[in-house]
């Protein structure tokens, strides 16, 4: 997508603090991160959000929490812990219309989620 931020890091344009990536994710350092750790993992292949997910799409879903606990190893969160979060559009707090799962941890999170 010509105008994504993430299809502009995952194609190289705009640099990252990369932390994994294969052929199908990548997973770099939030540039604003509000915990010690935080990682965003998004698909290579441009999907809006969550909710633009189905049938055909959603493998991409299990693959992207398939390789979280590998990830969380390397960044030294599995075993003290941390949350995933997909924002999903306007009242979620979507800012970038392209699908991603922020790693948060670090540090004890706060558990109001609303
Ligand atoms: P969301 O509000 O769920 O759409 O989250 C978007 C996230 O992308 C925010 O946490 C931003 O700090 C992060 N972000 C935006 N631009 C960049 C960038 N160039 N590199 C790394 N993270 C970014």
């Amino acid at each position: 997508m010509k105008d994504c931020i993430f299809c502009k890091i995952i194609n190289g344009e705009i640099p990252c603090s990369m932390v994994y990536q294969d052929e199908r994710v990548l997973a770099f350092r939030d540039i604003n991160p509000l915990a010690p750790v935080h990682v965003l993992i998004v698909p290579k292949q441009h999907i809006e959000s969550a909710q633009a997910l189905n049938e055909s799409t959603s493998q991409i879903a299990a693959h992207i929490f398939s390789k979280i606990p590998g990830i969380a190893k390397e960044l030294g969160i599995a075993e003290s812990g941390y949350r995933v979060i997909t924002n999903i559009g306007k009242d979620g707090g979507q800012a970038v219309p392209h699908l991603h799962f922020h790693i948060l941890g670090g540090r004890k999170l706060e558990t109001a989620l609303g």
